[in-house]
């Protein structure tokens, strides 16, 4: 009994202390949205995208960061079982992993997560993964598929969502990197409200052919995948977000990253983009300006 009241002097002494600590911290620091990276597999250099994507989160001042590091490729069974990240511990989570499947308790962790009302946030090469899994297809609605796996979406010159059914026109991919020009679709979602109608982006791998379930898509900016560049001539989906359950998904196929070539996710345009689908994803609403860098149009 005696002991049982010590400790709730000592708790009422941490409190006050934890008062005052608080007036010295940056407004909303309390309010900081919990965000999970994952990574440790991917066909781009991933230690070279990881650190300067979690020092932006933490830079916005509205995120703290952690992030979960998969076993390397063919690691052994015994490797992945010490890899249970605990998804209700975030707000959300922000893949920037491209490997191995995860093992299925892990998978249904994730897919239990957003179902319940957690974030998703897909960044470029994360929509590559997991092909043999439904749930996550379902998530990011498109991947880095062939034609056969699933429908593909584009916008035509009229703003009209195209959709090209399994099978027909061509599979993912992508020409030669190059600065290539954002055009918003969807000026009043939070995620891109306040941005210009159309802006450039810094030199990037521009996705084409993207195919999936494509269900409850809304695509929120294209770019024009040009001859020139070995592209579509059609408008291809750079942008776009997913209900899934009570939760969200943001996916942005921007940001490629190889070696020390760090440019595309250099860009102000991108980073604005990582910091506002990353809130959204977590909250369903953005509160993270468009800075005064961000890019004007391409024109
Ligand atoms: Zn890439």
């Amino acid at each position: 009994m005696a002991r049982g009241t010590g400790i709730r002097v000592l708790t009422g002494i941490f409190a006050v202390g934890l008062t005052f600590c608080g007036a010295a911290t940056p407004a909303g620091a309390a309010e900081k949205l919990r965000v999970l990276i994952i990574d440790g597999q991917n066909n781009h250099t991933w230690k070279n995208m990881t650190p300067p994507m979690k020092a932006d989160l933490e830079r916005s001042g509205r995120f703290d960061v952690t992030v979960a590091t998969t076993p390397p490729a063919k690691s052994p069974k015994e490797a992945w079982d010490s890899f249970h990240p605990d998804f209700s511990k975030y707000d959300v989570v922000l893949s920037n992993y491209n490997g191995e499947a995860w093992p299925k308790r892990v998978q249904k962790a994730l897919e239990e997560y957003v179902a319940g009302g957690g974030g998703l946030a897909i960044i470029h090469a994360a929509n590559n993964a997991f092909e043999g899994w439904p749930e996550y297809n379902k998530m990011i609605g498109l991947g880095w598929r062939k034609p056969s796996f699933g429908d593909r979406l584009t916008i035509d010159d009229a703003g009209r969502v195209v959709r090209t059914p399994k099978g027909e026109g061509p599979g993912s991919g992508h020409g030669p990197t190059h600065p290539f020009t954002i055009k918003v679709r969807k000026p009043d979602h939070p995620i891109t409200k306040g941005m210009p109608a159309e802006w450039l982006h810094a030199k990037d791998e521009l996705y084409h052919g993207q195919r999936g379930p494509a269900e409850n898509m809304e695509i929120l900016a294209t770019a024009y995948s040009d001859k020139e560049h070995k592209g579509t001539e059609t408008n291809e989906p750079m942008i776009w977000v997913i209900p899934y359950g009570k939760g969200r998904v943001f996916t942005t196929v921007m940001g490629h990253v190889m070696g020390d070539d760090d440019v595309a996710i250099e860009c102000p345009g991108f980073r604005t983009v990582l910091l506002r689908g990353t809130e959204w994803a977590a909250t369903g609403d953005v509160t993270i300006p468009i800075p005064d860098d961000f890019p004007k149009s391409g024109k």
